[in-house]
């Protein structure tokens, strides 16, 4: 049979969540996935055990994903942390939060996630393709009319675009659900990789590769970009960690305009200028025949200090032989030191794509286009993004389920009349 109500393209959370739920209200509901198994990047995800979601309230949940988060509202309002937790609890696969904040599958397991979530499409007879790669979507009268595949045209008034966006091609990712989006009148924002580490101009950081640093804050100067504070690794060819992986989106999409993007790292944010005269004042008086980089590194990694009093050239100094501009210089490169982002390691590397299909073209309420009826999109391939930590992966069962939903809804009109 090539006739369904509903065929979506993508078997990873977001397509699976809502075949769920279009099947569960009794739609006859295909999935098409091109590669030879469905949920790659699921599989994979938190290091395999799949932080599927967190414990933020709603509120924070939507602020966390930036100017666009009020898009992800009505998903959330359908099914939010509590509800999925509570889902996947009923399918038999229980969560835990052991930080208070991150959520996983108490069996620490992505896999539970996949398989419990493949079950219930068997249960509810979902049809999976795999090595069913979705070739174009048919449009006819400004409806969609029904999927391309290397198997054949397959019939329906109602198809989900859930293929995800241009990260981890290892993972599936093909970036068709932009060609999708494009053949059906869609503008689409960017892409660039996002969650990804950046690359800098200055070599130094590379001295420093696998040094590790909390509570560092990173600025993008003269732009609206706020700060962002959290733990920070320097890598061989520039930076990464949870901080900066939570900026890489904005600052690689400020890439696809411009050369560089000067940024500046605060290593000790919570001391100010002040402080640090008043330190370096005191060491002049207790300690005069003891080296710079060593008194600084009471408060910094010494490798570090270093670095940043080498900047400043006193890397051999006593500090009674320092000099004012001097030691004004490494207070400065310690509160704001300044480092050249030149690139990221790309959409190989990139957990997430920034950028996706223009939400002013998309309802927010029932993610259908405003351009063709019957269209859908659903997690990544939107233009959202959330920062790490189960942002991602709620987005994408929230949005499949609200997918789901809205088809089942718009099938049931039809039946009536
Ligand atoms: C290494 C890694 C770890 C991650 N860890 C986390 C985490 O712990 N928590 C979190 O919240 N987020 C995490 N993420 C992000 C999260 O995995 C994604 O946000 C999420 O998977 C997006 O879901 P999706 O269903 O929209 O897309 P995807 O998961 O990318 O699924 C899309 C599917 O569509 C298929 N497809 C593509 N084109 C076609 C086509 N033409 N025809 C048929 N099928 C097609 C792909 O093969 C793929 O299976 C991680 C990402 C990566 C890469």
């Amino acid at each position: 049979m090539k006739n369904f109500d509903f065929l979506i393209i993508g078997a990873g959370p977001a397509g699976l969540m809502s075949a769920i739920f279009a099947s569960r209200a009794g739609l006859r509901t295909a999935v098409f996935e091109q590669t030879p198994a469905p949920g790659k990047k699921l599989l994979t995800s938190g290091g395999t055990h799949c932080n599927l979601t967190n414990t933020l309230s709603k509120e924070l949940f939507v602020e966390s994903f930036g100017r666009n988060g009020r898009f992800i509202f009505p998903a959330l309002n359908l099914i939010d942390s509590k509800g999925v937790r509570e889902f996947f609890s009923k399918l038999s696969v229980p969560t835990v939060s052991d930080d208070g904040v991150h959520v996983f599958p108490k069996s620490q397991k992505a896999s539970d996630v996949l398989n419990s979530l493949l079950s219930e499409c068997e249960k509810n007879n979902v049809s999976l393709f795999l090595n069913g790669k979705a070739q174009n979507i048919i449009i006819s009268n400004g409806i969609v009319q029904g999927v391309e595949t290397g198997h054949g045209i397959y019939h329906s008034s109602k198809i989900l675009v859930a293929s995800g966006g241009l990260s981890y091609p290892s993972l599936g990712a093909s970036g068709d659900g932009y060609n999708f989006a494009k053949f059906a009148g869609h503008k689409i924002v960017g892409p660039s990789p996002a969650l990804v580490e950046l690359y800098a101009a200055e070599k130094w950081t590379g001295e420093l590769a696998g040094l590790s640093l909390k509570n560092l804050k990173i600025s993008v100067p003269y732009t609206k970009i706020p700060p962002k504070t959290g733990d920070f690794l320097f890598t061989h060819l520039g930076i990464s960690g949870p901080v900066v992986l939570d900026i890489s989106g904005e600052i690689s999409s400020m890439l696809l305009r411009q050369k560089n993007v000067p940024i500046s790292l605060n290593f000790t944010h919570k001391l100010t200028r002040d402080l640090w005269l008043a330190n370096f004042a005191e060491w002049r008086k207790k300690n005069g025949t003891k080296k710079v980089k060593n008194l600084v590194s009471t408060y910094l990694p010494l490798s570090l200090s270093i670095v940043i009093c080498r900047m400043a050239s006193a890397e051999d100094t006593d500090v009674s032989h320092l000099s004012a501009p001097a030691r004004d210089k490494i207070i400065s490169h310690i509160l704001a030191c300044p480092l050249t982002i030149v690139g990221t390691a790309g959409f190989e590397k990139a957990m997430l794509t920034q950028g996706g299909v223009d939400l002013k073209e998309v309802n927010p309420n029932t993610l259908e286009s405003r351009k063709i009826k019957g269209l859908f999109f659903a997690g990544e391939v939107l233009d959202i993004q959330g920062p790490c930590g189960g942002f991602n992966m709620q987005w994408a069962f929230s949005s499949g389920a609200l997918a789901g939903k809205s088809a089942a809804e718009i099938h049931a009109s039809f039946q009536e009349k």
